[in-house]
């Protein structure tokens, strides 16, 4: 079998890159991961649960497990402790919300690491304004 290897896509939310990555993952058979959605789903969270300190919001980041459910048709949803939270983050007050907490360097930190984990399996496509830089430095592939 050919060798796997890590995809970084970086560029802004408007740039078309999230469709791009998408469409190329599934050509190649990769797995795509929406970063932009870590972070709605950090800020769903604390929407949720009221939690709009800056300290509070760090402290309650071990309450909060993102992760991604396959679905049959091959898309993937995003997952808020084991609940499916797709169209709940796509709205614009998560999105407003996301890009606050993205400010925060320790929620980039945590899911930094989570990003970083999940390209150890390589055979993935990321995209985010920060993958090829911060997350994957080393990536083998990077597009910007
Ligand atoms: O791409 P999307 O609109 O879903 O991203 C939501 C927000 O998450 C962005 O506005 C941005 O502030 C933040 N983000 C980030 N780093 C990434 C992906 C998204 O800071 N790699």
């Amino acid at each position: 079998m050919e060798k796997k290897i890590v995809i970084a896509i970086d560029g802004h939310s408007s740039s078309g890159k999230s469709t791009m990555a998408k469409d190329l993952a599934k050509a190649i058979g990769y797995t795509y991961i929406d970063t932009g959605a870590m972070y709605r789903a950090v800020a769903l969270y604390m929407l949720q649960h009221g939690i709009t300190e800056e300290s509070a919001i760090v402290e309650a980041l071990k309450d909060v497990r993102v992760g991604f459910a396959l679905q049959t048709d091959g898309s993937q949803h995003t997952t808020l402790n084991g609940e499916d939270v797709e169209g709940q983050i796509r709205t614009l007050e998560v999105g407003n919300r996301a890009s606050q907490v993205s400010q925060i360097k320790e929620v980039r930190a945590f899911l930094v690491r989570q990003q970083q984990a999940m390209g150890e399996a390589k055979g993935i496509v990321m995209d985010g304004r920060d993958i090829g830089t911060v997350v994957f430095p080393q990536a083998e592939l990077k597009l910007f």
